[in-house]
């Protein structure tokens, strides 16, 4: 045997030793850890995350989630998105690398979820592959086509004379309880039959407001082609802050699919306010109302990601309805004026005629649509071409006439074909009208059909005329649609059963 020399021995030991680490392999774990260094409402304070870039997603224990927001030199700014009420200074906190993202997918059809995801219908929460940043660019102006469709809301004072096409911006504005949420449930409900994805993202709203919205939206069926997104008064500002940014990533899916897509937010005011509140909470600068600096940006960002993709793109759209609320008919307000000038027009609802029983409480003067008229279906411009003007000559001699001036015949004219105008131009909610029903309308209004038949006899003359909407010849209705304008004989036809329909209501007079 051979003597055991002292220098072989540990060499062995020290071989045995490093293959045995070898084979260990070494997988080191190397995160950025930070800690809390103060919470208060909404946000925390922390420190130790020197790596962390600008709205970084950050996590808190409890699987609490944040934005990275101001990033300072030795301590970062964070917007809290969930409860925070366990957080204690010291927690500590870890980088994940990425932005914030939602999950996205066919599958969030019909669904109630918050920003975050998460299911509020009581189901499990959507299994989605996808998931998608919450704030992306919006397209390339090379990426985008002109304005062309029109997105029908089924709605008579709107789609005749403040039109909207898919891809377009249109804002929703008025005071409180004015019927700015309905109209926008009633558009959602009227493209059960056009091929729209309605996405319906409700900011703080009342509770009860957002419950009887989905209840519309479920009995009418419109939920089969909805997604609902919500937050509460209660939750995080964060939450309310990220929540039309999701909820625009999820419509942004079905647009770059292809799909065309309607997107509401109800309503920016309480976003602008979730926002400030972040931001004063954050030390930012306030400036007019209160208001941090950049409140413009954040709104245009959210609507310049609305537009219409050009064919190579797929051909997708995503119109927004942004809603506003005003206060004592304020339209010159921060955040009005900032909508009114990012949006491509806007629809003002005005209390004064809502108490009146004018509803949809559309203020025809103070209303436009910047680019539907050319979305606008033809058939409409034949038969709406002076209803403005009209409508406009009626309520300023309307305004004589209640003093009791005595009024010759042209004025009385007038006004009597105004009262007419504003009959057929008031709809009760969920009580929407096809696009042939307004055009026979409409073309019976214009040619003063209307005119002989008593006021009180209004809407039983309407329901009438779009019951016999359905007599209309099938290609006749597809021409409608379709055509280029509306022929003489089409336009004929259509105001020979409109004479005849209405003729029953002239006997009462
Ligand atoms: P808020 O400021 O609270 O959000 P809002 O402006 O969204 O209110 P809505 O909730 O849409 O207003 O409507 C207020 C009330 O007016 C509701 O009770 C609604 O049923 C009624 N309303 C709205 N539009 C019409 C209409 N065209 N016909 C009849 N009632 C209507
Ligand atoms: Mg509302």
């Amino acid at each position: 045997m051979q003597p055991l020399n002292l220098q072989t021995l540990i060499d062995q030991t020290f071989e045995s030793i490093s293959n045995k680490l070898d084979a260990v392999q070494p997988t080191l774990d190397v995160r950025e850890t930070g800690f809390v260094i103060s919470v208060s409402t909404g946000v925390a304070r922390v420190s130790g995350l020197p790596g962390a870039g600008f709205e970084e997603l950050l996590i808190f224990p409890g699987n609490l989630f944040g934005i990275a927001f101001n990033i300072d030199d030795n301590d970062i700014g964070v917007v809290l998105l969930g409860s925070y009420y366990h957080l204690k200074a010291g927690d500590e906190v870890t980088r994940t690398g990425r932005v914030m993202d939602v999950a996205v997918g066919d599958e969030l059809l019909g669904r109630i979820i918050n920003p975050l995801g998460a299911a509020l219908d009581g189901r499990l929460t959507p299994a989605t592959a996808q998931r998608m940043p919450i704030e992306r660019s919006a397209p390339e102006i090379m990426d985008r086509a002109p304005v062309t469709v029109p997105l029908q809301t089924g709605i008579k004072v709107i789609d005749a004379l403040v039109p909207i096409g898919r891809g377009q911006r249109e804002l929703i504005l008025g005071d409180r309880q004015t019927g700015k949420t309905s109209i926008a449930i009633d558009t959602i409900l009227n493209q059960h039959d056009q091929d729209v994805i309605c996405v319906y993202c409700a900011i703080n709203q009342r509770a009860s407001a957002v419950a009887k919205v989905i209840a519309t939206l479920r009995e009418n069926q419109a939920l089969d082609y909805t997604i609902v997104m919500v937050t509460e008064g209660s939750d995080a500002a964060g939450l309310a802050y990220i929540a039309p940014y999701a909820a625009t990533s999820i419509a942004e899916y079905f647009m770059h699919k292809g799909r065309d897509v309607l997107i509401v937010y109800d309503d920016l005011t309480h976003h602008a306010r979730a926002y400030r509140e972040l931001s004063l909470l954050l030390r930012r600068p306030p400036g007019r109302e209160a208001f941090p600096g950049d409140i413009f940006y954040i709104h245009s960002r959210l609507l310049e990601r609305a537009t219409h993709l050009n064919q190579a793109c797929g051909n997708g759209s995503l119109t927004a309805m942004p809603i506003i609320q005003t206060e004592a008919q304020n339209l010159a307000a921060y955040i009005p004026t900032n909508l009114i000038s990012i949006t491509d027009g806007q629809i003002y609802l005005s209390p004064d005629l809502f108490e009146l029983g004018i509803l949809p409480a559309v203020d025809v003067g103070k209303s436009v649509s910047r680019v539907g008229n050319k979305a606008q279906h033809k058939a409409y411009r034949a038969v709406t071409s002076n209803l403005k003007l009209a409508y406009a000559q009626f309520e300023e001699l309307e305004t004589f006439a209640r003093f009791g001036t005595k009024l010759d015949d042209d004025s009385r004219r007038v006004i009597d074909h105004g009262k007419r105008i504003r009959a057929c131009l008031k709809q009760q909610e969920q009580q929407l009208v096809s696009l042939t029903a307004q055009i026979m309308i409409l073309l019976a209004l214009m040619e003063a059909v209307f005119d002989t038949i008593p006021e009180a006899a209004m809407d039983s003359a309407q329901l009438a005329i779009c019951q016999a909407s359905d007599r209309i010849p099938a290609d006749i209705q597809s021409r409608l649609i379709n055509a280029n304008t509306l022929n003489d004989s089409d336009r004929k036809s259509i105001l020979k059963i409109a004479i005849q329909t209405l003729a029953q209501f002239e006997k009462i007079a």
